[in-house]
């Protein structure tokens, strides 16, 4: 009797792993590993400053070169790194190869501003923007060539203390730069009071501005609110020449999509931006 009560438990419990959660379960392992043995690359998507009509800044964009499954995206494995602790280690990691990355373009005499993205659980660990600042320092890179990325989500958990590292990245003159704006659940009051330098907007209200005239409002009144409250406005997602123009016509700052480049892997990145007409 006991022996098969003991069964059907098993049964039960059996029907609740799916497929999907072994193999979330072996990427919660594997992730540890990949950190630590650098399995990680960054790719680097080009961001044009629409005024100069030059490639000034990049954005780092990490992926997982896993052994036996290849290239895994950000979106399959950040939200595991989220929930396991894990994305301390991986945006320290990130940051340090951004930071090489820096010294290997100014080599070439190449001059470029990099931005890295910032996970929510990063504005939740006091020492995370100490270990930025001192480790810029350390490595020589100036902080004036460094845009972190944030979105609003990162900041609504706990508005005090993401409002304080904030403040002081900014002080010590860090670019920051609201991710995925408008898409967020921050409130204008909330939003006003976040010491940052630019909003990018994100590319569910570009990939088809031109089709569709709600997304063209959108667009020019948060250009135009950006613009009154000092801000500078980033515009991702832009897939087509007409869209580019549309946005260098009412003075967005700067432009990223596929229409310019995917991101791509330094080699590439560096190919492509050689014969850029940019
Ligand atoms: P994100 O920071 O908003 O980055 C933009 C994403 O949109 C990138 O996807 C990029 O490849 C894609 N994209 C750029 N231009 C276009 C376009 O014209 N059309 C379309 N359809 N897509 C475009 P990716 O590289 O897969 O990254 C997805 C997200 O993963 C990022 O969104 C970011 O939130 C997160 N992520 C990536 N790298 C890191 C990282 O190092 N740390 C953290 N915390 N998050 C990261
Ligand atoms: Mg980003
Ligand atoms: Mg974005
Ligand atoms: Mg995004």
């Amino acid at each position: 009797q006991h022996a098969k009560i003991n069964k059907r438990d098993y049964q039960i419990y059996d029907t609740h792993i799916d497929k999907n959660s072994i193999e979330r379960f072996q990427l919660i392992n594997e992730l540890k590993v990949a950190i630590e043995q650098s399995q990680l690359v960054l790719y680097y998507q080009p961001k044009l400053n629409l005024a100069l009509q030059k490639i000034t800044h990049v954005e780092a964009l990490v992926r997982w070169v896993h052994p036996s499954r290849g290239i895994i995206p950000p979106d399959t494995f950040i939200p595991i790194a989220e929930k396991t602790m894990q994305m301390d280690a991986l945006t320290r990691w990130v940051m340090k190869e951004a930071m090489a990355q820096y010294h290997r373009w100014q080599a070439q005499g190449i001059d470029m501003c990099i931005a890295v993205n910032i996970s929510a659980e990063n504005l939740k660990d006091e020492q995370f923007c100490y270990w930025v600042i001192d480790t810029l320092a350390q490595q020589h890179v100036p902080v004036s060539a460094i845009t972190l990325e944030i979105t609003e989500d990162a900041v609504v958990s706990d508005p005090e203390l993401a409002l304080k590292q904030l403040s002081l990245l900014r002080e010590n003159g860090l670019t920051l730069s609201i991710d995925d704006y408008g898409t967020g659940y921050s409130s204008l009051a909330q939003l006003k009071q976040l010491p940052v330098d630019e909003l990018k907007i994100d590319k569910s209200f570009v990939q088809k501005l031109l089709q569709n005239e709600a997304d063209q409002i959108i667009v020019q009144s948060t250009l135009q609110l950006a613009h009154n409250l000092g801000l500078k406005v980033v515009a991702e997602g832009i897939e087509d020449k007409a869209t580019l123009l549309w946005l260098t016509e009412r003075h967005c700052e700067m432009a990223q999509g596929f229409y310019l480049s995917r991101p791509l892997p330094e080699q590439q990145f560096n190919d492509w931006l050689s014969q850029s007409i940019y």
